[in-house]
């Protein structure tokens, strides 16, 4: 059993104050793999006086100096990929090759793209010409909590660490309680590529604990959250006495339209995006709306994709899913597939219960619903695991308003060979981003929601921006 009780404060691993002990279980297995410690009050208000202390000289830290320690931590990232693809699969799920392509990659793909962001970024710019002595001047917003969810780890520590740190912030990393181990493996090459002590620190801990307290602490300027629309609401709430910045990623919805002309894998591809990561990704395409001349198609063509996606252990190597992070999560969605047949959806794939051959570990049926209703549990609620709603629909209008009836808006989806139409409905979506015909976003492109999928962009330009606050001088001269 691994042991990794400390955290890291102020340039050291020290051991908790406030600490009980944690233990982290497999997925797999559903066994105690690890223990750590769960932090309280006293061990976030160490981290963030450390944060605090560090903060003057980190924000007056010439920018390429923090590029530089960012590119140090990509070399160290490289030569730890197994390690993080090893602790992420394990503490997740993921399966192996999928952690050490997907969920490892997407991490150094953000802090080269902060990297790139950084070197072109102008931190004080010209007004305009009508105001030549005005200046704007970008600087650092300050101490920041950074509190991360399980599911795309590395992901969303990069996405906030990256941009933290090129922006000139010092922060507290509060990592996920189900998935701390590849957090704590970082830390680890945060201080190996030299970053001044309190300028990054770690606390482990909940929600409800350090979670909770980072959130309401006077001291923290901002926090950068992403995670459940639940946890959402409860740290703009806590987080509102003090008035601190409140950047959120949230939960989604996403919706798949298929036009009858779309190309003919793209119902395939639906589905397998709908599944990867084992449903697990906020950004899923798990609405799938198919014009109705081409409905009974797309059900076939759907439900023979998701037979085909195989289910196995996350220490195995090759190209299948694996379990879901624990034992809530299986619960939650075994209980959304029997709503989903309670309402009247048509079952197609997968259905309740482990697949053929487990008997233990939290795995979900690859699951596909025809002649779903926007309005039925299954189409409205985000379900967090392999789980596709097929819808059909008559016209774009209706399309896009069903698109649109969703408390959601993160990321949709268009599928169709006109190019007019792509644009068209990609400007009605509500929604942060729409992706069309599978192209997916470039390096450095923004990632955010509309609605209750958060207020924040994270990646590239826009993610060092919301590190940081906006100052205008006038009276400036060079
Ligand atoms: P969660 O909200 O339960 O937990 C996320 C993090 O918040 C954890 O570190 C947790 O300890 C902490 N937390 C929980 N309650 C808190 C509170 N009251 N105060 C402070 N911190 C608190 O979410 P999860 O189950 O870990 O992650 C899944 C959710 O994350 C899904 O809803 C998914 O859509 C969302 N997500 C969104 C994005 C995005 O960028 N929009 C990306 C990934 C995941």
């Amino acid at each position: 059993m691994i042991e990794n009780k400390q955290f890291y404060i102020n340039g050291q691993w020290v051991d908790p104050i406030d600490g009980k002990d944690h233990h982290v279980i497999s997925p797999a297995s559903e066994e105690p793999v690890a223990v750590i410690s769960l932090g309280g009050a006293a061990d976030a208000d160490a981290a963030v006086a450390a944060a605090k202390a560090a903060f003057p000289a980190w924000m007056a830290t010439p920018v390429e100096e923090r590029i530089a320690c960012v590119e140090k931590l990509v070399e160290i990232y490289k030569s730890r990929a197994e390690d993080l693809a090893q602790a992420m699969s394990l503490e997740m799920g993921a399966p192996i090759d999928m952690s050490r392509t997907q969920q490892v990659g997407a991490g150094i793909g953000h802090l080269k793209g902060f990297i790139r962001a950084a070197k072109s970024f102008e931190f004080v710019k010209p007004l305009g010409d009508h105001a030549p002595t005005d200046r704007i001047v970008h600087e650092p917003i300050g101490v920041c909590a950074l509190i991360t969810p399980w599911n795309w780890p590395m992901n969303q520590i990069t996405l906030k660490v990256g941009a933290a740190a090129v922006a000139g912030c010092t922060m507290v990393l509060k990592p996920s309680e189900e998935s701390p181990l590849n957090g704590v493996i970082f830390a680890e090459m945060m201080h190996e590529a030299g970053f001044p002590p309190g300028v990054f620190n770690l606390v482990n801990g909940d929600g409800v604990g350090v979670g909770t307290q980072l959130s309401g602490h006077k001291d923290v300027d901002m926090v950068s959250f992403t995670g459940s629309t639940r946890a959402g609401t409860l740290i703009s709430k806590n987080a509102a006495d003090t008035l601190k910045r409140v950047h959120l990623e949230l939960g989604g919805k996403g919706a798949n339209l298929i036009f009858a002309d779309a190309d003919e894998k793209a119902v395939k591809r639906g589905v397998l995006h709908c599944m990867n990561n084992t449903g697990q990704s906020c950004n899923a395409p798990t609405r799938m709306f198919v014009e109705r001349s081409v409905y009974d198609q797309a059900v076939e063509t759907a439900a023979a994709a998701a037979a085909i996606v195989s289910v196995g252990p996350s220490s195995e190597e090759g190209r299948h899913i694996g379990p879901v992070v624990n034992e809530v999560q299986f619960n939650k969605i075994q209980a959304l597939i029997e709503k989903g047949i309670e309402e009247g959806a048509r079952l197609v794939a997968g259905g309740p219960g482990r697949p053929e051959g487990f008997n233990r570990g939290y795995y979900v049926q690859p699951t596909v619903f025809a002649d779903v209703r926007n309005d039925m549990t299954i189409a409205q609620q985000e379900i967090f695991g392999p789980v596709l709603s097929i819808i059909p629909f008559d016209s774009e209008e209706e399309a896009i308003e069903m698109a649109n009836d969703t408390p959601y808006g993160l990321t949709n989806y268009v599928q169709t060979q006109d190019a007019d139409r792509a644009k068209r409905v990609s400007r009605a979506l509500r929604s942060g981003m729409v992706e069309v015909n599978g192209q997916s976003r470039g390096a450095g492109a923004p990632f955010g929601g509309m609605k209750q999928s958060g207020n924040g962009r994270e990646g590239g330009t826009w993610g060092i921006e919301d590190f940081l606050e906006i100052k205008s001088v006038s009276g400036w001269t060079d």
